[in-house]
């Protein structure tokens, strides 16, 4: 995107990223190869290293000002609904890049909520300045060598960036922190790839547990462990379009400010939140996507749930067959090797708790144009056994003793295909259609009774 541009480095880092002089170099002299000679090596995106003699892992850092996407994730949770640190639960998606000066490497946020969308560079600069960035971490230059250095990235990792001890403390569970001893780098769900490396850990918090919850789940309460998982992945090109935001297209959005905006124009800009799709043939009124979107179903669902799922989400393709495309809306499931992290894919999970709770369907979306990266649906299992109850209630199929009757297990997947469907849709960029409540039903993202999401 045009804007893309617009945020450049402070001065201060600018001067020492792009004019590294023998002064700002560290002491060492040792070169990432020989630094990392024992180590295994995991070429990709960034490329990293990892030490299993010390349990680190050593990331290469080749670019400095070029922007990617960094996410993290909660890949496995508590299990409870009241606490809500559920399993797959997204964190926060944010542009970042690297900056340098000296031996000091920064992972610098740019602030995306306050732009000016203008040729002049000097009017861009303002608003730049004008407001905070974020600085997520900092690093040492262990290894330089030309315009790469190696760092330590362990620290970064083994940090608690999805807020685990804040939820419990928030939720009455207690005062809880991170026990270093009792946490490690977790290398089954480490990989690289060209566009994307994936990391996560295994962490541990320990503290003295103070609610129930806590203890109706996790078999130790003093010591609750899960892992929290880090992406970096590179940013889309700038071929997609955002789209104008109407209040009354139903579509959750995106906003910020541009203050190169007419003065008599709105100030505050806002996009819908969609993915990107492109027909193949521009001019038919009926054409295959450039690339559809695929979703992609937790291969932990158990039939007849898989089953309903699958065919309930695979209903968005009639909408998008009726707007002009032809199979561009397809649902798969996830292959044996693929990460559910991963934000390549987008994710139907089914996702379990000790008690019935929400569903819920959310995304990574790019914070520069609202572009959905990945969308991704949490499903509570225990729904379909409550709806199965609920019918169980209502026609009292036990009356002349005889055995469950199969129509409320056909129920209960019926209200799931919907389900799947509704979720599928907030990640799609769809909000709530309440008015289709009172006109015959008539969309998936209405909120029936008597379980809504
Ligand atoms: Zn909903």
């Amino acid at each position: 995107m045009r804007y893309c541009l617009l945020f450049v480095c402070c001065c201060l880092f600018a001067c020492a990223t792009t004019q590294p002089t023998t002064s700002a170099q560290p002491a060492t002299q040792e070169s990432i190869a020989a630094k990392t000679a024992k180590m295994q090596a995991f070429p990709g995106f960034f490329n990293f290293y990892w030490d299993e003699k010390a349990g680190e892992i050593w990331l290469e850092i080749d670019q400095f000002d070029t922007e990617f996407l960094y996410v993290n994730s909660l890949s496995a949770g508590v299990g409870s609904n009241d606490i809500g640190l559920d399993r797959g639960q997204l964190g926060q998606e944010r542009v970042v890049k690297f900056i340098r000066s000296g031996p000091r490497v920064l992972l610098l946020q740019p602030n995306y909520g306050f732009r000016a969308e203008t040729d002049n560079e000097a009017e861009r600069q303002a608003v730049e300045e004008a407001f905070a960035k974020s600085v997520i971490w900092g690093f040492k230059a262990e290894v330089s060598e030309g315009s790469k250095v190696l760092v330590n990235f362990t620290d970064f990792l083994m940090r608690d960036a999805h807020g685990v001890a804040d939820r419990l403390r928030n939720t009455g569970q207690g005062s809880y922190r991170l026990d270093a001893s009792r946490s490690a780098c977790y290398l089954p769900r480490t990989k690289n790839f060209p566009q994307n490396s994936e990391f996560e850990v295994l962490l541990t918090f320990t503290g003295d547990p103070q609610g129930r919850y806590v203890r109706q789940v996790v078999p130790s309460p003093d010591a609750i462990t899960v892992r929290q998982h880090h992406s970096f992945v590179q940013l889309p090109d700038d071929n997609y379009r955002p789209r104008k935001m109407d209040v009354r297209s139903g579509f959750f959005g995106m906003s910020y400010y541009d203050f190169a905006t007419p003065i008599s124009q709105p100030i505050v800009k806002r996009f819908i939140n969609r993915h990107r799709l492109e027909k193949k043939d521009p001019m038919a009124a009926l054409s295959e996507a450039v690339e559809p979107i695929v979703y992609y179903l937790d291969p932990g669902t158990p039939e007849p749930i898989r089953s309903a799922l699958l065919e309930g989400a695979s209903w968005w393709n009639q909408a998008f067959e009726a707007a002009g495309y032809k199979d561009a809306f397809q649902v798969k499931m996830l292959p044996p090797d693929a990460d559910p992290m991963d934000v390549r894919y987008n994710l139907i999970q089914w996702v379990h708790r000790s008690t019935r709770g929400w569903s819920y369907g959310g995304s990574v979306t790019d914070p520069r144009t609202g572009e959905i990266i990945k969308g991704k649906v949490t499903l509570g299992s225990l729904r379909v056994r409550q709806d199965f109850l609920i019918a169980q209630g209502l026609i009292i199929p036990y009356e002349n003793g005889t055995r469950a009757a199969p129509e409320l297990e056909q129920m209960a997947l019926a209200r799931l295909r919907q389900l799947s469907a509704h979720e599928v849709g907030h990640t799609l960029g769809l909000a709530h259609n309440f008015a289709a409540s009172v006109n015959n039903r008539a969309s998936v993202m209405t909120t029936p009774i008597p379980t809504c999401c």
